[in-house]
């Protein structure tokens, strides 16, 4: 992860981008898959309103939506934190053309088609079938 940042006079700009990769849960088949992700980010940061002779910016400041940072320390964890949850897919599926589980046996269809598949689709088997019951 790489983090820039510089002063505006009182505002603090951080340029950023983190990559790694990430283990999530497809949703359609439940195996496990990974992903890199490599996001970019920027973030400003404004000092946190004076008590004294700022009272009207310190009323409205739930309603601005900045971060603010109080100058002994800036605890920028939190906020890279959003900024990852943010990049994350909001649907995970380890591709996009998964084809999940089979909803008979549980088979994961992306390794293999499982039987019942194999079953329901060749009108030859289901002959065969009937035949079986017939007899
Ligand atoms: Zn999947
Ligand atoms: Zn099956």
């Amino acid at each position: 992860m790489h983090l820039l940042y510089y002063r505006s006079g009182p505002e603090i700009f951080f340029s950023g981008n983190f990559s790694g990769a990430f283990t999530g849960h497809c949703g359609r088949c439940l195996e496990e898959f990974n992903f890199s992700l490599d996001q970019t980010f920027d973030l400003v940061l404004t000092p946190e309103p004076k008590r004294s002779g700022h009272r009207a910016a310190e009323l409205h400041r739930d309603e601005l939506g900045l971060s603010y940072y109080s100058s002994e320390e800036i605890d920028l964890a939190p906020l890279i934190a959003e900024q990852v949850i943010l990049a994350l897919p909001t649907r995970s599926l380890c591709s996009e053309d998964c084809r999940g589980l089979c909803g008979k046996c549980g088979a994961n269809l992306n390794s293999e088609p499982c039987s019942c598949a194999n079953a329901d689709g060749d009108p030859r088997m289901a002959l065969f079938r009937t035949l079986k019951v017939g007899r």
